[in-house]
């Protein structure tokens, strides 16, 4: 499994939003990015469209790289690396580097 998956809570540690925590709404495994509920708003300049007659700016979040975020511990109550490690009825799972609490796969 990656090192973060959708569904997770992640804590930005570079940029405007460091020290926010937000859940992944969308991986982007090529380009190494992340898209984090509420985190880094940019605003854009949408044309009219269907959903949004009006048009204008909008302010939507934007993908962050992988690199600053780290994956969020609540046992911890921080961010944290992760490590990989096989259980014994052999699935792989992820676990807190500090606690070794093992992080479950987000369910969606
Ligand atoms: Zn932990």
């Amino acid at each position: 499994m990656a090192r973060v998956v959708k569904g997770d809570t992640v804590l930005v540690v570079a940029g405007n939003d460091r020290g926010k925590t937000g859940k992944v709404l969308a991986v982007f495994p090529g380009a190494e990015r992340v898209l984090v509920e509420g985190v880094n708003f940019v605003k854009r300049h949408t044309r009219p469209s269907q959903q949004n007659p009006q048009g204008g700016i909008v302010e939507r979040e934007a993908p962050i790289h992988l690199s600053n975020a780290m994956l969020y511990c609540s046992k911890c109550g921080r961010g944290t690396r992760v490590r990989h490690t096989t259980l014994g009825d052999g699935t792989r799972t992820r676990v807190c580097a500090h606690c070794a609490e093992v992080i479950e796969k987000p369910r969606s």
